[in-house]
């Protein structure tokens, strides 16, 4: 198999692939395949339930927050969210920390008030800000984050405190790599396709009493009340990705679980981000260390030209996805958790003889 550092979608562990090719034409004896089969009949009620409930577990979700499975990708929670918890008299607040940020500032627009509470822009995006000086207007509904910026290769090390205020967090490309408390964020989302299974899926994770907040004008299928009171079955999901996405999720279980989870993802970066520091200023790593990724390692060479040299021969010896995203050029390896200690100790040698070969 190819080392996989694609951004998204993303590597599946191959042990998923091949029970789910096992099971792939007849599943669970029903003569049928999973994505055959009608959403409303037990076989898979039941795959729904148990993927609903392992997340619950492994994540650590307090019993007073629903975990729903929306479609639409986390783009349409960028507009879903200030429609449900937005009105009029109140401000959205965001930190302001790269592409991402952005693109969920811009989204909330449409729908009403924003402020930046804090931002990085001025170091173009390479670090997360400065927490203790947050600023939240006393009307903030509540203040949203991008917990890793999947295009710049920055990450919360530690969240905002933001009292009374709703914190709301968009875990696209870092959700169960590490154990977080839930209970500090009024709503957790995340599209699957990185860390959780499949595109297809998108996972929202979100406190009872917000919920109840969704005004009634707004369309049926993009109120949280909808698919809450509905168990995520109002209408037909994506049945095929949520059978993958538990199937991912025993695989974590199966390996112990969140916390050894993101002890393998540090494994696995420090051999990375240590062949940059330790390459004499041939690799740069982009982000600054304090607000490093363990999901996006994202680096640059000296010219142009050699980063496209470095993109050619790691396609050449089996290194998939390693050019960075177009707005930002640069490098970028993404290790999420299905990614193998293996495929980076591979890229860490690679980089080392790269560079022997053109330092
Ligand atoms: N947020 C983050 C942090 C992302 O990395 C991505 C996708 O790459 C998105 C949102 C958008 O997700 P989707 O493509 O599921 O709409």
């Amino acid at each position: 198999r190819a080392y996989n550092f694609n951004a998204g979608p993303a590597a599946l562990p191959l042990e998923v692939l091949k029970q789910a090719q096992e099971e792939f034409v007849d599943f669970a004896g029903a003569g049928m395949s999973i994505m055959e089969m009608s959403h409303r009949s037990a076989i898979y009620e039941q795959v729904h339930n148990d993927a609903q409930a392992l997340l619950r577990e492994l994540f650590g979700i307090p019993s007073n927050y629903k975990v729903l499975f929306l479609q639409g990708g986390a783009s349409t929670q960028f507009a879903m969210i200030p429609m449900n918890l937005l009105t009029p008299d109140k401000v959205a607040a965001f930190v302001m920390t790269g592409s991402w940020a952005d693109k969920a500032i811009k989204e909330a627009k449409l729908f009403g008030q924003t402020a930046v509470a804090a931002s990085s822009a001025a170091d173009k995006f390479n670090r997360i800000p400065d927490l203790s000086d947050l600023q939240i207007p006393d009307n903030a509904a509540y203040l949203h984050v991008t917990s890793n910026e999947t295009i710049e290769g920055t990450q919360y090390s530690a969240f905002p405190e933001t009292g009374d205020v709703t914190l709301i967090a968009d875990m696209s490309s870092d959700i169960l790599s590490r154990p977080v408390d839930v209970s500090k964020f009024g709503m957790i989302y995340a599209g699957a396709q990185k860390n959780l299974g499949p595109s297809g899926v998108t996972v929202v994770i979100v406190r009872e009493d917000l919920i109840e907040q969704s005004p009634k004008s707004i369309a049926t299928m993009l109120r949280y009340d909808t698919h809450a009171s509905n168990n995520s079955l109002y209408n037909t999901p994506p049945s095929f990705s949520v059978y993958l996405m538990g199937l991912m999720l025993k695989w974590v279980q199966e390996r112990g679980g969140v916390a050894a989870t993101e002890q393998y993802n540090r494994d696995k970066t420090k051999l990375i981000y240590d062949t940059i520091d330790q390459s004499g200023g041939f690799y740069r790593g982009f982000a600054d260390p304090s607000s490093r990724s363990l999901m996006n390692i994202t680096f640059r060479i000296q010219t142009e030209e050699l980063e496209n040299q470095f993109a050619k021969e790691s396609e050449q010896h089996g290194f998939i996805g390693l050019k960075g995203h177009r707005s930002v050029g640069g490098l970028r390896a993404s290790t999420y958790n299905a990614v193998t200690l293996e495929s980076c100790k591979a890229l860490a040698e690679f980089m080392q003889d790269f560079q022997k070969r053109n330092g």
